[in-house]
C-alpha cells in the first residue's frame, strides 16, 4: 500500500533506524520527524539511510494489471494537457508506459522528483531511469526526491526547478484545472506560493474553471483554495468519475466551453468503468479517430513549412561549412514520420527543435533568411526568437 505521512515510518519500516534517536518517533508523523532530523547536522547519516530506504520502498511498487485511476486519468487527457504530481511512487509513470503506444498522452511533471524518472543534466533530458540519454548516450541519473520539510527550496535542484517552471508555464495559459487528492499541507507553503504566482490575480481569472476532487467538505475546500477560486467558478467532486474530465474525457474543455459559453447542452460521455484495460482503451477508439484526422491535417500543413526551414538551414550550413545545429538535425526524420502518418512521436520531437540554438549559430545569416525563418517558426507555433521562455522546459520523449 501507498504510505501516507502519518504511517510512513511504520509502513516503510524505519522504526529501527529511528529508535536509537527517540523511541517516540515511530508513532509520529514522518513529516514532523524528518523536519527535526533535517535541522540537526549530527543526523545527516541517519537521514541519508532513511532516504535510501524510502527510495527503494517506492521504487519497488508495481502497478496492478487491472485499470487503475492513473490509467483513467491519462487516457482521459490529451497531449496538450499536463499532469503535475507530487508523488514519488512509480505508478503514474508505469501507467503512462503501458498506454503510450496506444494513444497520445498528456505531459507529466514531477514536482518532488520521482523514483522512476531519470535526468541528463548536460542535455536537459528526462526519461525512464533505466534508459540512456538519446543525445549523449549516458545513463540517466536519478532525480532527487524532495522531502517534507517546511522550507523547501525548489530552486536548488535544476531538475525540480525546471519541472516547476513547466507547470508555471502551463498554469499561466490554463483554462481548466483539476486538483486531485492534494491537501495543500502547511509544509507546502512554498508550493502554494509558487502555484499562486503562476495562477496570478483572481480578478484576471474570472472565466477559468477549477475542479477539486477531494472528500473534504465544500466549506473546507473553499477555505483551503480561496486564493485560487473565483466566485462560483469551481466545483468539488467526491471522486474522479464525477469530474468534468471523466464525464467528457479527451473533450473536457470543448464540452465545458460549449455548455457554459455557447449555452449548447452536450450529453455526458462518461468514461466507462472496466476491469479490463483493453476494453477501456477500445472505448476511446472513436475519440482518437477524430483526433487523428485533425492531426493528419495539421501535420500535412506543417510538412512543407518544415521542408522549407530545413532547406534554408542546410544551405546556410554549407555556406559557412558548419554542421547543422543539433536540434534541427531531427527535421528530416520528422518529415519522414509525417509522410508515414506516424504522428505519435511528433509532438515531442517538435519540442526538440530549439529556435534559440539557431539564433547564436545563424548570426551572419542574411536579413531575408532570418525573416523567413522567423515566419516559419511562428507558423510552427514556436515562440519568436526573442522569447527565451522555452529554454526552461526540460525535453523528454517517452518516459
Ligand atoms: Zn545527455
Amino acid at each position: 500500500m501507498l504510505p501516507l505521512m502519518n504511517n510512513l515510518i511504520q509502513i516503510v519500516g524505519l522504526q529501527d533506524l529511528l529508535d536509537p534517536i527517540d523511541s517516540s518517533f515511530k508513532d509520529r508523523n514522518f513529516e514532523e520527524v524528518y523536519d527535526i532530523l533535517y535541522k540537526k547536522q549530527e543526523y545527516a547519516d541517519i537521514r541519508q539511510e532513511i532516504e535510501q530506504s524510502v527510495y527503494s520502498y517506492f521504487a519497488n511498487f508495481l502497478i496492478p494489471k487491472d485499470p487503475t485511476i492513473y490509467d483513467y486519468i491519462l487516457l482521459s487527457l490529451r497531449d496538450k494537457d499536463l499532469i503535475a504530481t507530487f508523488n514519488w511512487d512509480p505508478l503514474l509513470v508505469q501507467a503512462y508506459r503501458r498506454n503510450v503506444n496506444y494513444i497520445d498522452l498528456p505531459h507529466l511533471v514531477f514536482l518532488h522528483g520521482n523514483v522512476t524518472v531519470g535526468y541528463c543534466k548536460d542535455d536537459r533530458f528526462k526519461g525512464n531511469i533505466f534508459s540512456a540519454c538519446p543525445h549523449c548516450g549516458k545513463k540517466l541519473a536519478p532525480t532527487p526526491l524532495l522531502y517534507p520539510i517546511t522550507e523547501k527550496n525548489y530552486a536548488e535542484d535544476e531538475f525540480i526547478s525546471a519541472e516547476w517552471k513547466t507547470l508555471q508555464n502551463y498554469l499561466e495559459n490554463a483554462f481548466m484545472i483539476t486538483i486531485f487528492g492534494y491537501s495543500a499541507p502547511s509544509s507546502d507553503y512554498e508550493a502554494k506560493k509558487m502555484l499562486k504566482k503562476a495562477w496570478g490575480d483572481l480578478k484576471d481569472r474570472k472565466m477559468e474553471e477549477i475542479e477539486i476532487i477531494d472528500i473534504k467538505t465544500e466549506e473546507e475546500l473553499r477555505n483551503l483554495w480561496k486564493d485560487f477560486i473565483f466566485s462560483h467558478h469551481w466545483k468539488s467532486h467526491l471522486n474522479f468519475f464525477e469530474s468534468w474530465i471523466a464525464r467528457h474525457p479527451r473533450r473536457t474543455y470543448e464540452a465545458y466551453f460549449s455548455q457554459v459559453f455557447e449555452a449548447k447542452f452536450i450529453p455526458d460521455n462518461p468514461v466507462p468503468k472496466s476491469n479490463d484495460l483493453d476494453i477501456l482503451r477500445n472505448w476511446f477508439a472513436d475519440l482518437i479517430q477524430v483526433e487523428l484526422i485533425h492531426k493528419e491535417k495539421m501535420f500535412n500543413d506543417l510538412s512543407p513549412v518544415l521542408i522549407e526551414l530545413y532547406e534554408i538551414i542546410e544551405d546556410y550550413a554549407k555556406n559557412i561549412k558548419a554542421s547543422i545545429p543539433k536540434s534541427f538535425q531531427q527535421i528530416p526524420h520528422i518529415i519522414d514520420l509525417i509522410q508515414a502518418k506516424k504522428y505519435r512521436e511528433l509532438p515531442s520531437l517538435l519540442r526538440f527543435i530549439n529556435p534559440l540554438e539557431l539564433e547564436s549559430w545563424g548570426n551572419q545569416m542574411g536579413i531575408s533568411e532570418k525573416q523567413r525563418i522567423t515566419k516559419i517558426f511562428s507558423d510552427l507555433g514556436f515562440p519568436d526568437l526573442e522569447d527565451k521562455n522555452d529554454k526552461d522546459n526540460i525535453k523528454s520523449t517517452r518516459l
